[in-house]
């Protein structure tokens, strides 16, 4: 709503036989009461010589009825409710003007019922006339006497009395009190039960615990609870209207007053002045802190007082001239009241589990969408679902040689795979920045040139000049120390390896784009082809489902026609009246036609739908094939560019014909692979151990491959021990 409201403040006048029409009169307006007190009344009130006062108030209840009353007062608090603004309505006044008689009304007589009963029958009307709607109507009795809060509905046999005293408790969902029972009531019986129930309970301990009833303030209060029974609608309302009879106002002469009786008036007076606080601090727009906590009846009211809800307060007055005193002192508090603004605002939830099936339904509804979209821009078999492990891998190759320059530009196929397009390009550039640096490490001790320390340590060694270049190193490249490569290697005296290493290798080695090239022409050319050749069974087999895919849309689109068409023979022939011979079904041969043509149809959907899947898993193989040779492809082109770039010529040299090692890929095959005994071994581990299942292969090829590895290792460092002597 949003808009700002009044408190609705309403005076009901007691009927009596000894009206003072002297002192109390209304205009024509309904809504204002002149206050007219003689001179020489002898009064506290008069003290400052005022005789004329004037209220105006929203309605003034003069000789009402029950009903005109509910009308007027409750009405629209109880139907606002069911839309989810809470709603309060308090009786207020000295005891006897008549608060229990407006809030409950006389029990015993249905007429004359108040405000409580009548509130319940509309909910239950109301719940019935909304049908579209799954309503639940819980109710609560609450009487708070001397700051202690009792539970009207604790005698019920089900609910029994709590261990622990009540509590009030705030949550963001509102107010609630710990310990107090609530009650569901699907119907208006139960709820009248319940009410008289409490009704009884008022009685009885006003007399078992001695306590005066006019001394408490009892709060009813109907929780409901508005769910659509639309499922889709995931929004649903809460609200509570409390209705309250509040504690006689009278101020009693504290000099007549002691024990008990000054224990009830000082705590009636408090919390009704509090009451009176907390609502007018929550009508000041400027303040931010409202005294709820003060006392218990603002406490427990804290979610139901102005503020958000619908509030309307019933001044209770006698018509008498005896109680003028009071009268005034009522009046005054309900046009400070009056004054009041509050901001009805709905109380609206939502419902997390039907929440989430709406945003899946909706999730599946736009990938349809989206479906339907690529279809028309002929862009079938683009999937949006997260990606899996070898799509991820695709694109981290795409993304490699991107970067090496062997594929031209990156196709942009959806959302998610630009975003796997930029992560993989961190993740290819932090794993380089990686490599880079232990190359480094591995061939040089890196010295932060900021640490003075060790560069001047380093200096004392002489192993670098007072520049910080590499003693020796004619054009030295910052602080290098340890092994350097064997190619630059200081010292090594062995010229004619040296004239050796020029002659067959390019003092820079090319790039790798360049290499690849190469690679690909010669020792690369067979894994090349085979890599092609797969690529291009990939690209048909992904037309054919593309392919397929558009005729399946086609046949679903004539089913659908055709369905209209035998929906609406179906309906003429029904229009004209059926023929039926020996309780067969007698049809035309236009319908006749067009069931055969919907079988046949549909038997070809299915058969193209098999088709698709079988293409799809097709699809899905080719492209795991694909990144296997593609995999392939890059790791023996880099063990072939680092062998042939990288590798010192000493083992180049043994590397040639007549050396120990046979050249090209084979050495490198040879020198990674097992010898002849491990060969034997292994052959044997796969015949006894890989029967447990294939599961258990890529474990042994985990364990073979480190085996290699580490003959790899072996025979490097025999090489270069051979090279040093
Ligand atoms: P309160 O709750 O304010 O102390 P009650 O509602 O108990 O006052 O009213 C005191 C008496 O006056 C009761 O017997 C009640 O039936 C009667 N009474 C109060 N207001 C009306 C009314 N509008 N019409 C008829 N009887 C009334
Ligand atoms: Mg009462």
């Amino acid at each position: 709503m949003g808009s700002r409201k009044k408190v609705h403040a309403f005076v009901r006048v007691r009927p009596t036989d000894d009206f003072a029409h002297e002192m109390i009169k209304y205009r024509d307006d309904n809504k204002t009461i002149d206050i007219h007190l003689k001179k020489d009344t002898r009064r506290g009130v008069v003290n400052n010589q005022q005789t004329d006062w004037s209220f105006k108030l929203d309605r003034v209840l003069h000789d009402a009825s029950q009903d005109l009353v509910y009308e007027t007062v409750a009405k629209d608090v109880v139907s606002q409710a069911l839309n989810g603004f809470n709603g309060t309505i308090m009786c207020y006044g000295q005891t006897g003007a008549g608060k229990t008689y407006t809030m409950t009304g006389a029990t015993e007589n249905y007429k004359h019922r108040g405000i409580l009963p009548r509130a319940l029958q509309q909910v239950f009307r109301m719940i019935e006339e909304r049908p579209t709607h799954a309503i639940t109507v819980r109710v609560s009795y609450l009487e708070i006497y001397n700051e202690s809060l009792f539970d009207l509905l604790s005698t019920l046999p089900y609910v029994g009395p709590s261990a622990t005293p009540m509590t009030i408790v705030e949550n963001p969902q509102g107010v609630f009190i710990k310990g107090l029972s609530v009650h569901l009531t699907s119907q208006e019986e139960d709820a009248f039960s319940l009410l008289f129930e409490g009704e009884t309970n008022r009685i009885i301990a006003s007399h078992t615990m001695n306590k005066n009833s006019s001394r408490s303030h009892c709060i009813f209060t109907i929780y409901v609870e508005a769910r659509s029974r639309t499922l889709s609608d995931e929004k649903y309302v809460t609200s509570k209207i409390n209705l309250v009879d509040l504690a006689g106002s009278e101020r009693l002469g504290k000099s007549r007053s002691e024990g008990r009786v000054l224990k009830e008036a000082t705590y009636i007076n408090k919390s009704l002045s509090f009451l009176e606080q907390a609502i007018i601090a929550l009508g000041d727009q400027k303040r931010d802190h409202i005294p709820f906590r003060q006392c218990k009846l603002t406490h427990a009211l804290k979610d139901s007082l102005g503020g958000n809800c619908n509030m309307v307060l019933v001044t209770n007055i006698y018509g008498e001239a005896a109680q003028l005193e009071e009268t005034l002192s009522s009046l005054r508090f309900a046009s400070r009241m009056k004054l009041v603004t509050t901001e009805p605002a709905i109380n609206e939830k939502y419902d997390a589990e039907r929440m989430v099936k709406n945003l899946e339904k909706e999730l599946a509804l736009l990938k349809q969408e989206l479906a339907i979209h690529d279809s028309l821009a002929n862009r079938t078999l683009v999937n949006y679902d997260p990606m899996d492990e070898i799509q991820i891998a695709e694109i981290n190759s795409q993304v490699r040689r991107y970067l090496e320059g062997t594929l031209e530009e990156i196709d942009i196929i959806n959302l998610r795979q630009i975003q796997e397009v930029f992560n993989q390009f961190r993740m290819v550039l932090s794993q380089q920045e990686q490599e880079v640096e232990s190359t480094l490490r591995r061939k040089y001790t890196l010295i932060d040139k900021n640490d003075y320390a060790a560069i001047s340590a380093v200096q004392k060694a002489g192993l670098v000049d007072t520049d910080g270049h590499l003693v020796g190193e004619p054009d030295g490249q910052g602080f290098g120390l340890g092994v350097a490569p064997f190619s630059i290697k200081p010292g090594k005296k062995s010229k004619s390896k040296k004239m050796f290493k020029e002659q067959l290798r390019p003092s820079t080695p090319p790039t790798k784009p360049v290499a690849f090239e190469d690679f690909k022409n010669e020792r690369g050319s067979e894994i090349n082809r085979i890599f092609k050749e797969n690529k291009s069974i990939l690209n048909e087999r992904r037309k054919r489902a593309s392919e397929t895919t558009q005729r399946i849309n086609a046949i679903k689109r004539e089913i659908d026609m055709t369905k209209e068409a035998l929906n609406l023979q179906k309906s003429l022939r029904e229009k004209q009246g059926k023929y039926e011979n020996k309780g067969l079904m007698i049809i035309d041969e236009e319908e006749f036609l067009l069931i055969l043509k919907l079988k046949d149809l549909k038997k070809q959907y299915r058969t193209e739908h098999q088709d698709l899947r079988d293409l799809r898993a097709e699809v899905q193989y080719c492209q795991h094939l694909v990144d296997q040779c593609r995999h392939r492809l890059l790791t023996e082109f880099d063990i072939w560019y680092n062998e042939s770039f990288f590798v010192p010529e000493d083992l180049q040299m043994a590397l040639k014909p007549g050396g120990g090692i046979r050249p090209g890929m084979m050495p490198l095959n040879k020198i990674v692979s097992l010898g002849e005994d491990d060969q034997d071994r292994f052959g044997q581990l796969q015949q006894t151990t890989l029967p447990e299942g294939p599961d258990s292969v890529s474990f042994y090829n985990a364990k073979v491959k480190m085996e290699q590895k580490h003959n790899y290792v072996k025979t490097m460092m025999a090489l270069q021990q051979a090279h040093r002597k």
